[in-house]
């Protein structure tokens, strides 16, 4: 067994912010988080590759999302492909409106944010909502100039520039298609034959776990922001009319809400509301919104976002995207920032309005009443044998339009003539020939197009913060250690297994140890190469939170030591009883200082 392995304190770093990211950076290169993809080739901006340890951290930090955000909640999931027809782009309007500001640098060509030059170099936090004229006139009053090569940048023209990769589907140029910019679109264009499997039953939610690409204008701080990522969104469909979510499961949850409201005050900052209290004064208006931020604030806590550099951000009007009605971000502090880890959307029916236009299908369901209702249903029933000769090619038109008129507005069918308009022409019919009249019909049910609420992580974002967060410097036996305070159940490797050293029976009885924690299901790392310190070492960079030692007391005992990787304490446990304590102590059903 080794012998004393005792930290300092354990705190966060305060090196200063920049060295922050960089620490994590050298770490995440040296130690395999991530690596900018292709550097071989000189990289190209905005491209990761997960290694081997940011591979299981995201997959963990997915694995997670998906047990409480799907298996949990009863909804659904599907896996939509990453490529998509331009009609549906056109459709949801991210064709026409899915845009960043470009500003091109007359100097050295390089292209920027032209809001984000504002932000960085003005007290304005939220240019983006601004007008391009505004940022361009912005950037001119305040001098701003190229941060890479030091031109002014005052007139130079401010302009939108679509986010989407276009690509072709097949050969030619016939087919435009485009790398989808969120998970979302796969699962609203197939909401028709969704709603089947849901059994038309309203509330349901349809999840999806996939890729995302933006042609980001500025690809910039690692995993923040780059032109594939990762997403896990859950579209939740209801009736705005009657359905509620299960608020009392979250109402006690606290919540730190930063209000529109309150970033418009000069002194407003966060104010922390329980989910119930933000529903019942307002600040959060759709209890489906308060109802995800509820249970995702617990969620983000169990992965280790630091809830002390977290908040949830309420966008300001002019921020909103264009298809939201609402909209509060999940932001984690990175480097000194507060970056939007999640957006949590109430899209209206916007989506599937869009859908249903532009296809021509129903994107409805229809909802059974308890009981069927009579009404009175006012219908036409044009005479076109009048109609015809007196519009002749705008008759059939003239017809459509006053059976809208007669749904929408049947008092106008009181008078002598009822006017409509047709092509921004108003046409006067005398009501005799529409064959308007009120019928009393029975209905069973009606048809419905749901609202959408609308949870949409991040995973990249997430694992960048679970890293920045957990990153702690201390010392042990007065030499410096850097470790990962990462939740054991999402730490990339689960336990280090080592024999105190490669002879005598000790390293086979430790390859046996990991064999059995492997058939466990546990995810094992065995090391017997080096000073067992130097070991101990490499697992607290990789953030594994559990090591056991094969010492010659094992051999006598059959009992091994379990040594936990933050307070750096150790316990004997018995081998038999190992695979057991240590899936307890993942999952959270056992402390280690109960051991
Ligand atoms: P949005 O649709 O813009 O609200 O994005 C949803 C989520 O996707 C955000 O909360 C981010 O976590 C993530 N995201 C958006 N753009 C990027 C990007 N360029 N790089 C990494 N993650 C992104």
């Amino acid at each position: 067994m080794s012998g004393g392995d005792r930290p300092g304190t354990g705190h966060r770093t305060d090196g200063g912010v920049a060295s922050e990211i960089d620490r994590i950076a050298e770490l995440a290169k040296r130690r395999g988080f991530f690596i900018q993809t292709a550097s071989v080739y000189g990289g190209v901006g905005g491209f990761y590759t997960y290694g081997p340890q940011g591979t299981p951290l995201k997959d963990s930090i997915t694995d997670s999302w998906r047990d409480l955000f799907v298996t949990r909640q009863g909804n659904m999931e599907v896996d939509a492909p990453t490529v998509m027809p331009e009609a549906v782009f056109d459709a949801s309007g991210h064709l026409d409106t899915f845009d960043d500001m470009i500003l091109e640098c007359p100097g050295c060509d390089g292209s920027h944010r032209a809001d984000h030059l504002v932000e960085d170099n003005t007290d304005i936090d939220e240019a983006e909502s601004l007008p391009p004229a505004e940022v361009g006139e912005i950037i001119a009053d305040n001098d701003i100039v190229c941060p890479t090569c030091g031109v002014a940048l005052a007139g130079e023209p401010v302009e939108e520039f679509n986010l989407m990769f276009e690509t072709n589907i097949g050969p030619g140029t016939a087919s435009p298609g485009y790398l989808r910019p969120e998970t979302a679109q796969g699962i609203f264009v197939d909401f028709p034959q969704l709603a089947e499997y849901a059994r038309n039953q309203l509330p349901f939610g349809v999840a999806q776990v996939g890729r995302a690409y933006r042609n980001e204008i500025s690809p910039r701080k690692a995993l923040v922001r780059v032109r594939e990522f990762s997403q896990a969104e859950l579209e939740q469909f209801i009736d705005p009319e009657t359905d509620e979510p299960p608020l009392d499961r979250v109402a006690d949850v606290t919540l730190p809400l930063y209000a529109a409201r309150q970033q418009e005050a000069d002194d407003g900052g966060v104010k922390s509301l329980t989910v119930q209290e933000a529903v019942d004064s307002g600040v959060i208006e759709s209890d489906w919104i308060a109802f995800y931020l509820g249970l995702a604030r617990d969620w983000y806590e169990s992965i280790g976002v630091d809830m002390d550099r977290f908040r949830y951000r309420q966008h300001l009007p002019g921020e909103l995207s264009h298809y939201a009605a609402d909209c509060w971000d999940a932001e984690t502090e990175i480097g000194g920032d507060w970056v939007e880890v999640t957006g949590f959307a109430y899209r209206g029916s916007y989506d599937l309005d869009k859908h249903a236009d532009h296809s021509g299908e129903s994107f409805s369901v229809f909802k059974q009443y308890d009981e069927p209702v009579t009404v009175e249903r006012p219908t036409v029933d044009p005479d076109m044998s009048e109609l015809g000769p007196a519009f002749g090619g705008v008759a059939a038109d003239i017809a459509d339009a006053l059976a809208e008129r007669a749904g929408r507005d049947p008092d106008a069918f009181a008078g002598e003539t009822v006017t409509v308009v047709v092509d921004d022409e108003r046409y006067d019919v005398p009501v005799e020939h529409t064959g308007f009249a009120v019928e009393e019909v029975t209905e069973s049910g009606e048809h419905v197009t749901p609202h959408v609420v609308e949870p949409s992580f991040g995973l990249g974002r997430l694992v960048y913060t679970v890293l920045v967060h957990a990153y702690r410097e201390d010392q042990v036996d007065g030499d410096d250690r850097q470790y990962l305070s990462v939740p054991p159940a999402v730490a990339p490797t689960t336990v280090g297994v080592f024999p105190l050293m490669d002879r005598d029976g000790l390293d086979e009885y430790a390859r046996e140890v990991a064999g059995q924690l492997r058939s466990a299901g546990l995810s094992v790392t065995y090391d017997e190469a080096g000073a067992i310190g130097r070991r101990y070492r490499r697992q607290d960079e990789v953030g594994t939170p559990f090591c056991v030692t094969i010492d010659y007391d094992t051999l006598e005992a059959d009992t091994v030591t379990v040594r936990e990787r933050d307070s750096t304490d150790q316990r004997r446990v018995p081998t038999a009883e190992l695979a057991e304590t240590l899936g307890l102590l993942r999952d959270g059903d056992l402390l280690f200082d109960e051991l």
